[in-house]
């Protein structure tokens, strides 16, 4: 197994403040009686971290709140903010406060701390006009997205070394969350960070609004059915949830050294149909000439990560253990095309974004499918009895 903690779990900003309460509430996020969430003891196990408090005294008091806006997501907006204390810059995540945020910033708490992973530096439960909010302090990630810093380089070559050096951080990140049984589920270009531009910039992961936490609960350890019908995933849950994330390892790395991702639709529609079935069937290709010298070891790897079988998909342990990671140093410095297909399709850039979003939905829906189909089966459907009720009886 994988050493939990390695020099990359050590974050590199961001002061942690989180242990004292001033309201003298408990510490613990998910008090809410709304959010069916199983006692903090369940976790206890996987803690790094000391409980996140939520402060409920004004934001204001101890932030300045810009009025530059860093970004849009799906669920708020994130602004820029100053410690009035420090003057340090960060940036502000505004969410509304609802069970689903508030899985998300226990996930992201606890997660973070490590190198690679975005950091928290504090979270204030406040109402605004009416509106509970939550408000999540981070780190701010000036540097930029990830794809973005690679075509701003200008002319200076992008090379297979560099490419292997990005994805062991990623894959650090990964691995610390798998080994917390976190998936993240949202591993995507817009989701990996810079904290600052230049040669000092580290790269982070970030955003775990679909996070998800492999408890107990969501795993199945008793099927109450036959097995011989059920697919594998069925039977594993938590092993697919974690494959989610090794298939967009695979993706990231792939377009990282080829400059193009590995399935696209022809027509730039929300998945099509064909791209959904090039994912199931695992077509694609190492196309001439952009992979004629990358390294067998690269495209071993990304072999075993694009598996379209997520019980055969690499694990994040293996991935740390190939050479291409684990001596990463090592990687030839051949130069890639990426950099050059990146610069000169920037203006697709946005359409390859949306389809990887859209990919990791569909692979989502069908993880909680799955998981659904299997509580049906555990479920006590007066039907579903009869009928099994039956088939003891007629042997
Ligand atoms: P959502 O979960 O709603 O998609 P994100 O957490 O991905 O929101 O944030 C939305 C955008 O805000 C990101 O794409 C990024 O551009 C920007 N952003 C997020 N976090 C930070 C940060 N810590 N520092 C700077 N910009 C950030």
């Amino acid at each position: 197994p994988l050493p939990a903690l390695d020099e990359d779990s050590v974050a590199s900003s961001g002061d942690n403040n989180l242990t004292s309460s001033s309201n003298g509430k408990p510490p613990n996020i998910l008090k809410d009686k709304s959010d069916n969430q199983q006692p903090d003891a369940m976790f206890g196990r996987f803690q790094t971290r000391p409980n996140l408090v939520l402060k409920s005294q004004s934001i204001n008091d101890d932030y300045e709140i810009s009025n530059n806006v860093l970004g849009l997501g799906i669920n708020g907006k994130v602004v820029e903010c100053f410690s009035r204390t420090t003057r340090q810059k960060l940036a502000l995540k505004v969410l509304q406060d609802n069970p689903k945020s508030r899985r998300e910033v226990e996930l992201h708490w606890k997660a973070s701390g490590h190198k690679h992973i975005v950091n928290i530096v504090d979270v204030y439960e406040n109402a605004f006009s009416g509106k509970n909010c939550l408000l999540v302090v981070m780190e701010c990630m000036e540097g930029g997205e990830l794809f973005a810093r690679i075509q701003a380089r200008g002319d200076q070559p992008f090379t297979e070394r560099e490419a292997a050096s990005i994805m062991r951080d990623i894959c650090s990140a990964v691995a610390h969350l798998h080994s917390m049984q976190i998936a993240h589920r949202d591993i995507k270009p817009e989701n990996l960070l810079y904290s600052k531009a230049g040669p000092d910039g580290v790269l982070k992961l970030t955003d775990f609004g679909f996070a998800k936490e492999l408890t107990a609960n969501n795993t199945l350890k008793t099927p109450c059915y036959t097995p011989y019908y059920v697919a594998p995933e069925v039977l594993g849950p938590e092993k697919y949830d974690k494959s989610c994330d090794m298939w967009s390892i695979g993706v990231v790395m792939y377009i990282l050294i080829c400059g193009y991702p590995p399935f696209y639709s022809n027509h730039g529609l929300p998945i099509s149909p064909g791209m959904k079935k090039r994912i199931r069937s695992g077509q694609y290709e190492f196309h001439s000439p952009e992979w004629d010298n990358v390294s067998r070891d690269a495209k071993e790897m990304i072999k075993g990560l694009l598996k379209t079988d997520p019980t055969l998909r690499l694990t994040i342990e293996q991935v740390m253990r190939t050479n291409w990671i684990a001596s990463h140093t090592a990687v030839p410095q051949t130069p890639l095309y990426s950099l050059q297909i990146l610069q000169e399709e920037q203006d697709v850039w946005p359409e390859m974004q949306e389809e990887m979003s859209n990919a990791l939905a569909t692979m989502r829906v069908d993880t909680d499918q799955h998981v659904q189909l299997k509580n049906l089966e555990k479920s006590t459907n007066p039907l579903l009895a009869k009928r099994r009720q039956n088939k003891v009886n007629t042997g």
